[in-house]
């Protein structure tokens, strides 16, 4: 008998008729003859009550308190949920976390699931019940309270679809499928029949609310098809599956990070082993550090750029505090009105010029980019706040997102190729471990040949981006990594990139006319340089992957020239003499996490 769990939002349940709404649905999956486990989120915005109510009575609520306090939310709607299934004819049963035995690691907010145990599960779907599971929440070894950070329930539910081995697993929320960008933000996105899981995951990771990245990386991992659609029509919603929508688009989603912020540690030494030291510093508050630019050291010293998320500067600036002494930085600076505005597709790994016409959008439209990273299925720009509405909908406009490819998969297709795709057999070994969440690696690998070539002195001005990678682009030079710096001395930039080594003696020479034209300082080029991947899944939420690659690369006294992170990749540039080396060195360290 088929396996489906369903999952409610928030606003799915968001008062009794919504409530009486979604156990109908459940109840009709469950007379269509499926077994049925519902996952559950907190009324409303119960979650955000009790978080202002937290703040009323404490400055600072011990973090396991709050844990305690939050899970209480989804404990009400399950309660609520089951007793209008019985009361609507049907058997229902709720389950808090602890009860269905969803075990987590001790991080309270932030809790990483490690085993769920399905036998109390299983046992009420074969008397007839229909299940309804708290979403976002679990016990620790010390059976006290976790929960998996805001928007977990969507971890929750993809998690129990895994486990269960469930032939469906349904997203039920406000919205009747995934969109280019985040609807509410512009009005003109347009919704997709299907997603890849890379896409979604870097979208998810870069802002787009609508999924809990994490619950896409267990997707990912385990082969599960995730079908996110309205709980208020019928209607077929968005697949996410392991194909894109299409193979020719070169960008298939855009999203808006509004509160990020950008802080630059000054003066660095640079030497092997100082990022090593910030940015594990940062990795034990289990900050996602993103966009992280250090740009190209002149006399010894360097400077290094990164964003968090804009509510965790405050714990990230503390974290640096304690280290400043110890690294001989200089100086700290941050900015807090900043956004970040990313374009994702699995597209553009393949295409040239595709930044250039990112930053060209964002030019006409008079936004100005603080710092660029990319990656290679994303570009993400760092942007003055009062401009990223703008910016979001330049970007959109600019790729077109608003229509559909020609070469769009139909929802039949799609369907035909979403059966759970992983391997059975490798997925129930894989579940056997006690640690399901953790750290998955698919491969460390290295390729040669690489040149890259930096300019000091940009400035900071509108449209400077747009031209320089346009000339490059004319040229017909393919451009790998890109980033743009952030220089808290003179207010003008750093721009470094990585082309072919066949191409350096163009790339250079493009370069200085660039230089000239807009009276920029200096070009410096380097060839034999080799960049160095560590690939796997959610590899930006398991802060610890930077951290080992870091304090790895020091220990062997291995310059870190260029760094660039997804959730797919950590990559960084290095001397190519010393390519084997690191290979070596890394594959040993991360041997458990490759399995
Ligand atoms: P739920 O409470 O059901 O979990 P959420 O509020 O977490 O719902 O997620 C749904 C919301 O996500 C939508 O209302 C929409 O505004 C937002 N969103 C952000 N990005 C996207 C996107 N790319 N596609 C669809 N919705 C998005
Ligand atoms: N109730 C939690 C939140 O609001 C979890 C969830 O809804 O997914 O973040
Ligand atoms: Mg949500």
């Amino acid at each position: 008998m088929s396996l489906i769990v369903q999952k409610f939002g928030g606003t799915s349940v968001a008062d009794p008729e919504k409530i009486r709404a979604a156990a109908r649905r459940a109840i009709r999956a469950q007379k269509q003859g499926h077994r049925v486990v519902m996952v559950v989120s907190a009324m409303g915005k119960q979650t955000d009550e009790l978080l202002r109510l937290a703040s009323a009575v404490s400055d600072k609520p011990p973090a396991r308190e709050m844990d305690m306090l939050l899970s209480t939310g989804e404990q009400t709607s399950v309660a609520l949920v089951a007793m209008a299934i019985d009361d609507l004819g049907a058997k229902a049963v709720s389950l808090t976390g602890g009860q269905f035995g969803m075990k987590t690691d001790n991080s309270y907010s932030k809790a990483r699931i490690r085993s769920i145990d399905t036998g109390r599960i299983e046992k009420h779907l074969d008397e007839g019940h229909i299940v309804v599971a708290a979403g976002f929440q679990g016990i620790d070894d010390d059976l006290n309270i976790t929960t998996l950070g805001r928007g977990g329930s969507d971890t929750t539910a993809v998690a129990l679809a895994a486990v269960l081995g469930a032939d469906a697993c349904e997203i039920n929320t406000d919205v009747d499928g995934v969109y280019t960008t985040d609807p509410r933000l512009l009005p003109e996105a347009r919704r997709v029949d299907v997603i890849s899981y890379d896409e979604m995951l870097e979208l998810a990771s870069l802002g787009a609310g609508v999924m809990h990245s994490r619950s896409i990386e267990f997707a990912k991992k385990f082969g599960v098809p995730i079908h996110v659609r309205s709980s208020f029509s019928d209607r077929d919603g968005t697949m996410i599956v392991a194909q894109p929508e299409s193979e020719s688009s070169p960008v298939s989603g855009a999203a808006l990070t509004k509160d990020e912020a950008r802080i630059t540690v000054l003066g660095v030494p640079d030497v092997p082993g100082i990022s090593q030291t910030v940015f594990s510093a940062i990795a034990e508050k289990k900050v996602a550090v993103d966009m992280v630019v250090q740009n190209i050291g002149v006399e010894g010293k360097a400077d290094v750029s990164f964003t968090v998320p804009g509510d965790e500067l405050e714990l990230t600036l503390s974290a640096l505090d304690s280290i400043m002494e110890k690294i001989g930085a200089t100086g700290l600076t941050h900015d807090a009105d900043v956004s970040k505005v990313s374009v994702v597709g699995l597209g553009m790994a393949s295409q040239k010029s595709v930044a250039a016409r990112m930053f060209r959008a964002l030019g006409d439209a008079g936004v100005n980019i603080h710092m660029i990273t990319t990656s290679e299925i994303k570009i993400s720009a760092l942007v003055p706040r009062d401009q990223a509405a703008t910016a979001l909908r330049a970007v959109h406009e600019a790729f077109e997102l608003h229509e559909r490819p020609a070469d769009a998969k139909t929802w039949a297709a799609i369907q035909a190729d979403s059966s759970r795709e992983a391997d059975v057999d490798d997925v129930v070994a894989r579940l056997q471990n006690d640690a399901l969440e953790a750290l998955t690696l698919t491969g460390i690998s290295i390729v040669e040949g690489q040149a890259r070539v930096t300019l000091d002195g940009v400035p900071d001005q509108v449209g400077v981006a747009a031209d320089m990678f346009e000339e490059i682009g004319r040229a017909g030079i393919f451009v790998d990594m890109i980033i743009q710096g952030y220089d808290g001395v003179d207010g003008s930039t750093s721009v470094s990139f990585t082309i072919h080594d066949n191409d350096l003696d163009a790339g250079l020479k493009v370069a200085k006319s660039i230089c000239e034209a807009h009276s920029m300082r200096d070009v410096r080029g380097a060839a034999g340089i080799t960049k160095l991947s560590v690939s796997g899944i959610g590899l930006r939420s398991h802060t610890q992957v930077g951290t080992v690659l870091f304090e790895q690369l020091a220990d062997a006294k291995i310059n870190v020239e260029m760094i660039a992170t997804s959730e797919l990749q950590v990559n960084v540039v290095i001397d190519s003499k010393r390519g084997d080396d690191a290979k070596k060195c890394l594959q040993a360290a991360f041997a458990d996490a490759l399995g």
